[in-house]
């Protein structure tokens, strides 16, 4: 079976966020992670979710012009393959999917779970959850967002992709 990919953008458009982008069936199922990832084991992270992507994004790293919906700078905060521990499909549908990372910066095991919708929202959220693991760190450690904020694949920050490009 080929890896499927997975990718985290930093995204600096009118508010900053984090884009979690998993590959599924051909597509990059995605969720806008408004405060971005915690390594800290039962952190609850919303996860709105988003349009699929098509698979050819999971490198795009550059600006959105103004004037286009998302504009701001992107980059590829960290990208590598995921594995569900069940049928990723079916869990997706029923709102709870557990599986591993194997990135950069995002590894070991991970929880994506729909909350129930609120009557006047359009689509559920979900939460986005470290699982307890080797690769959870406890609270009191470093915030992975403050302390490699940059570009898995160039290296550059935000504001060099808002410079550069
Ligand atoms: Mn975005």
């Amino acid at each position: 079976m080929t890896k499927l990919a997975f990718v985290v953008q930093k995204h600096a458009a009118s508010r900053l966020h984090y884009d979690l982008r998993l590959e599924l069936d051909g597509v990059l199922k995605s969720w806008a992670v408004t405060r971005g990832p915690s390594l800290v084991a039962g952190e609850r992270r919303l996860a709105v979710p988003v349009e699929d992507h098509r698979l050819d994004y999971v490198d795009f790293e550059g600006v959105i012009p103004q004037g286009s919906y998302g504009a701001g700078a992107v980059l590829v905060w960290d990208r590598g393959s995921w594995e569900p521990d069940g049928d990723a499909a079916a869990d997706l549908a029923a709102g709870s999917l557990r599986f591993r990372l194997h990135g950069e910066k995002l590894t070991g095991a991970w929880k994506l779970v729909r909350m129930r919708a609120r009557p006047k929202e359009r689509q559920a959220s979900w939460l986005f959850i470290k699982a307890q693991d080797v690769a959870a760190r406890p609270r009191s450690a470093p915030d992975v967002l403050i302390e490699q904020p940059l570009s898995v694949i160039s290296q550059r920050s935000i504001q060099d992709i808002e410079c550069q490009t």
